[in-house]
């Protein structure tokens, strides 16, 4: 079942006009909650960034934390949702007319459920992933979450068809992050990941396991570091909704640390989803 504008309906029935800005212009923002055993890890996170990028494109957020979560509730339990994630997108609307100038329109808002593998048993952080490395050249306001998802998805396709699970996205020198992930490495213990600005998108599960890695006094280094320092780094890892902590154990074909998933990566994982399991909406 689908949320379509107040209406739960099926996928067939979901239907958005041609003119939808969403569809022409890209003119959209979306946000994608995990779900585990049934339950959201982060919402408030995920509504906190969703108005974030909404106030960002001037648009007004059409619907109450209340209403919002009470949708994606009904959503989980319509489509009897044990593991994945929640995707909401909201449009600035339809027009009526393809036109470059934004007039005053009523927005469209679609929410779906996706399933995944229980994180617990996911055979893909036992094997870590391996990424390439490709230029960053996605826009410049990677802040706001948009549905412009063109480049990630052109690099993610062709990093598959390299035979590789994902790419890290470099630009000056430094690396800034997955294709739909925030990136970190491990040296001497130190967790080193990327400050928070307009060049990545602010992680709701990054925001999430960095608090959960202060409350165990472990360190953190917040700054860029070089594809050369994650090639020499003990260990590296990614986040997001639907990875949670996934450890990468090859750049480039480089192995890193021992080339599996290191123990610090694997454990904060762990911490990772025992927190999310006790805190989950
Ligand atoms: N960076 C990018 C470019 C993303 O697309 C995502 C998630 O889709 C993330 C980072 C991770 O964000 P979150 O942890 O909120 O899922």
């Amino acid at each position: 079942m689908i949320y379509i504008n107040g209406d739960y309906v099926s996928e067939k029935d979901a239907v958005v006009s041609i003119f939808d800005r969403g569809f022409l212009m890209a003119d959209a923002v979306y946000e994608v909650t995990a779900v585990l055993d049934g339950k959201m890890v982060g919402f408030d996170g995920h509504w906190a960034r969703l108005q974030r990028s909404l106030g960002e494109l001037h648009l007004a957020c059409p619907l109450t934390r209340t209403e919002l979560l009470a949708i994606h509730r009904e959503l989980i339990a319509r489509n009897n949702l044990t593991h994945g994630g929640v995707y909401v997108q909201i449009t600035r609307g339809n027009p009526g007319d393809r036109d470059y100038i934004i007039a005053d329109m009523a927005p469209t808002i679609v929410l779906f459920t996706q399933d995944s593998p229980d994180p617990i048993n996911d055979s893909d952080a036992d094997k870590g992933w391996r990424v390439m490395t490709a230029p960053d050249l996605r826009w410049r306001r990677r802040d706001i979450k948009s549905v412009q998802l063109l480049y990630p998805s052109l690099v993610k396709t062709e990093a598959a068809r390299q035979g590789f699970d994902d790419a890290w996205l470099i630009e000056d020198g430094a690396i800034t992050e997955g294709t739909s992930n925030n990136a970190y490495i491990i040296k001497d213990g130190v967790i080193i990941t990327r400050e928070l600005s307009h060049d990545i998108l602010h992680g709701v599960t990054r925001a999430n396991l960095l608090a959960y890695a202060a409350e165990r006094q472990m360190k953190v280094e917040i700054r860029p570091f070089t594809l050369t320092e994650a090639k020499d780094a003990d260990e590296a890892f990614v986040t997001s909704a639907s990875a949670y902590v996934m450890p990468v154990v090859s750049i480039d074909g480089h192995a890193i640390g021992d080339g599996k998933p290191g123990s610090h990566a694997l454990n904060l994982r762990k911490i990772f989803i025992e927190e999310s399991i006790k805190a989950a909406l």
